[in-house]
């Protein structure tokens, strides 16, 4: 019998945690990676905002994974993950039972309402490929139906900013983003760019309302809690994640934002053999005792270090512990306009845009080689 080492989740930290596997364990016969997701493809969730305003196909930002896995000893199983049984060492999916002897959780995140009445019902949230094609298609409907629409934004982090620039490049539309704090961009903390990207956007024609939180979700209409009613054809949330239920409902033990407590090797506090990376862990910084952020650069460096740690396990060395490092962020706002800090070095304007798209490319080299590099379209 192999060891099975079953990675549930096919994301950035699932995916690259398999292939760094699959490499580490290519010379021992009796292992077996599995990698499990509901769906046949890994997406690119990063760009998942120019498919909800229709600048890109569900497709362009898809990579089957048949074409990722075809020279890699990885099993790929199609499957929904229903449950985790941590005493019997099994996970239980639509498509049946699946036993392990490691186990990697990278099951992402989930859209956190906050118990905003109405909001689960009559929100939509750009948190995969599938919806943002839904946002996309229930666009279209209403643009042809309404002269103008307004679309309402829920939260004004980064995918609350980019979606706003989207649209109001696209669709030139009535764009409101409704956010809590007084600035937009809060959790990067650097107040010279969330400056700029509110100059930006409220020059595109977004309109932006700070200091109010959102009481109510209508199918038409959102309430605030200030008793002010706007008027809306498609309310977007994008003010939280949590992780994913059927982790919690494990019985791991969970911190804020119900993501799963891990211990400097990226191991879930209190179970041996069992990992969990990317936004579905709560990993804290040691040197400042703060949560890391929830990104790709984080689940990618976490996927290395859980592969080397299995690895580790298995020729019974000693494991590496986890060091957060992090580089920076571009937030794009529109298809012209990027800012953001690499490496300490400050980006502003269309530069910023072609590093990031350069970050994205380098990705997709890591993951799929020179091919999907060739398809991507500049
Ligand atoms: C619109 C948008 C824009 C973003 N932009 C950026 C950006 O510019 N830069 C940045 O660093 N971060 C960005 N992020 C955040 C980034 O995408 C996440 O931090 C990252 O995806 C986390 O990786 P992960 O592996 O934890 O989860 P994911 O990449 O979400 O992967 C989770 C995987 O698990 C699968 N899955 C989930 N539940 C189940 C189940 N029950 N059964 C089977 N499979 C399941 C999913 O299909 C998915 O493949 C953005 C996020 C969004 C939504």
């Amino acid at each position: 019998m192999k060891k099975i080492l079953l990675v549930l989740g096919a994301g950035y930290s699932g995916l690259m945690t398999a292939i760094k596997l699959d490499k580490n364990t290519k010379q021992l016969d009796d292992v077996q990676v599995v990698l499990v997701d509901r769906n046949k493809y890994h997406q690119y969730l990063h760009l998942a905002y120019e498919v909800a305003s229709g600048v890109k196909k569900a497709s362009d930002i898809t990579v089957p994974m048949t074409e990722l896995l075809r020279n890699r000893g990885i099993q790929f199983v199609q499957a929904t993950v229903k449950g985790i049984d941590l005493k019997g060492k099994m996970v239980k999916t639509d498509k049946g039972d699946l036993a392990y002897h490691e186990l990697v959780i990278a099951l992402g995140s989930e859209p956190n309402y906050f118990h905003i009445k109405g909001a689960e019902t009559f929100s939509m949230c750009v948190s995969s490929v599938e919806v943002a094609t839904e946002v996309r298609d229930k666009l279209k409907t209403i643009f042809a139906r309404e002269k103008s629409p307004r679309i309402v934004i829920g939260g004004g982090g980064f995918t609350g900013v980019e979606l706003a620039g989207e649209f109001a490049e696209e669709f030139k539309c009535c764009t409101t983003i409704v956010e809590g704090s007084n600035t937009l961009l809060r959790s990067w903390n650097i107040p010279a760019f969330s400056q700029k990207v509110e100059q930006v956007l409220t020059e595109m024609g977004t309109e932006l309302v700070f200091g109010k939180f959102i009481s109510e979700v209508k199918p038409d209409a959102v309430i605030l809690n200030d008793g002010t009613q706007i008027e809306c054809s498609l309310f977007i949330w994008t003010g939280g994640v949590q992780g994913p239920r059927v982790v919690s409902e494990s019985g791991l033990k969970t911190g804020k934002g119900n993501r799963a407590i891990v211990n400097e090797f990226c191991e879930a506090e209190g179970f041996k053999g069992i990992y969990v990376v990317g936004d579905c862990a709560m990993v804290k910084n040691p040197e400042t005792g703060e949560a890391v952020p929830q990104c790709i650069e984080i689940a990618l460096q976490q996927a290395e270090v859980v592969a080397k740690n299995i690895t580790a396990d298995l020729a019974g060395m000693p494991r590496t512990v986890y060091v957060p490092k992090f580089s920076g962020l571009i937030v794009a706002v529109g298809e012209n306009f990027g800012i953001g800090k690499i490496h300490g070095i400050e980006l502003e304007g269309q530069i910023a845009q072609m590093i990031k798209r350069i970050i994205h490319l380098r990705y997709v080299y890591e993951i799929a080689g020179l091919d999907e590099v060739v398809k991507e379209k500049l």
